[in-house]
């Protein structure tokens, strides 16, 4: 293999984390676990998603606002245009930056359940370009945005994907994540357009350590990335093997990200699902290591 080997990596990467928010107590509990555990390894950020139609505002509001105040590690709210005007939208973000919150991710937001076709409100932001056009007209916010290395399924082609995530980044965002996906070599073909595309702002690869594979499948399929035969085998037989699983996933993820590493990576955002160790334990084969947390926190 022409990547380094794991015994060699020097930790030199920087590392966020997505959290979405919780709707128990219990979950709330093990969210909360989680961002604790996470932080010794002095995330750059961690974020929490914005539930569909609007139906997390306050638990997503309450859970940044939360972890911005009682922890060590910036946090940026996910905020999308579904179901709310534009006036709605600017008060949630006046709000947030009231509130301590300097980061937002800004996103267009899937159609509610039972819609097959994404629809504008009326009075809404169309699109993430124009929300942060929006956003960055309420406070100067860091903005990071959302990526496709498989194209997302709305768009006419993998140039137009590319021309709106231009638009988006020209429109005031700093940061693209992508959607996540399980070759590496899919990441590389997307960062070389990009670049050619004129695009030279950070595309962060978004990293999907699997922790039900069924579920994956499903999230899969609906946003259009692809799932590696090989990888159907590694998870077979494995329902209900947790404990294997789970070192199957951490394998399969940790290899994952040792390539694009190789390839040149250095920024990596988990998509915890809540859950510390697999992102963890990838985070340690990665070379990074607790640091030293200030007292007063
Ligand atoms: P946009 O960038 O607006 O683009 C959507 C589609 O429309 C693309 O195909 C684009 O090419 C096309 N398009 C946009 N503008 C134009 C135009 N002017 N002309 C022609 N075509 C256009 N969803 C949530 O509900 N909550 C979350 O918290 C959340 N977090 C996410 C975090 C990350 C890192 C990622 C990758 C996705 C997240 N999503 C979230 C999912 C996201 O909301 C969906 O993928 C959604 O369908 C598209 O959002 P977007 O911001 O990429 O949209």
């Amino acid at each position: 293999l022409d990547a380094p080997l794991f015994s060699g990596l020097p930790g030199d990467i920087d590392v966020s984390f997505e959290f979405f928010p919780p709707r128990t107590e219990k979950m709330a509990q093990t969210l909360w676990e989680s961002v604790k555990t996470l932080e010794p390894l002095g995330p750059r950020f961690v974020s929490v998603t914005y539930g569909a139609g609007g139906s997390t505002r306050e638990r997503t509001h309450e859970q940044v606002v939360r972890i911005n105040r009682e922890t060590n590690i910036p946090a940026a709210a996910h905020l999308t245009c579904v179901q709310a005007t534009r006036e709605e939208i600017d008060e949630i973000a006046r709000h947030y930056w009231e509130s301590g919150i300097r980061h937002v991710v800004a996103l267009r937001g899937d159609p509610p359940d039972g819609q097959s076709r994404y629809t504008p409100h009326p009075g809404g932001y169309a699109n993430a370009a124009e929300l942060i056009a929006g956003l960055t007209a309420v406070a100067p916010f860091e903005i990071s945005v959302a990526a496709y290395p498989e194209v997302h399924p709305d768009a006419r082609d993998a140039e137009a994907d590319l021309d709106n995530l231009k638009r988006k980044l020209d429109a005031g965002a700093t940061r693209a994540i992508t959607q996540f996906f399980f070759e590496p070599e899919c990441f590389f073909r997307f960062r070389d357009k990009a670049v050619a595309a004129g695009i030279d702002s950070e595309i962060v690869p978004g990293v999907m350590p699997v922790m039900s594979f069924a579920s994956v499948q499903r999230m899969a399929g609906l946003c259009g990335t692809a799932i590696p035969a090989w990888m159907e085998g590694l998870f077979e037989g494995l329902d209900e093997r947790p404990a294997a699983r789970q070192l199957v996933s951490a394998t399969i993820a940790a290899e994952l990200c040792r390539r694009l590493y190789a390839g040149g990576v250095r920024q990596f955002h988990f998509y915890t699902l809540n859950r510390a160790e697999l992102s963890y334990a990838i985070c340690h084969m990665l070379g990074l290591r607790p640091k030293g947390i200030p007292d007063d926190c």
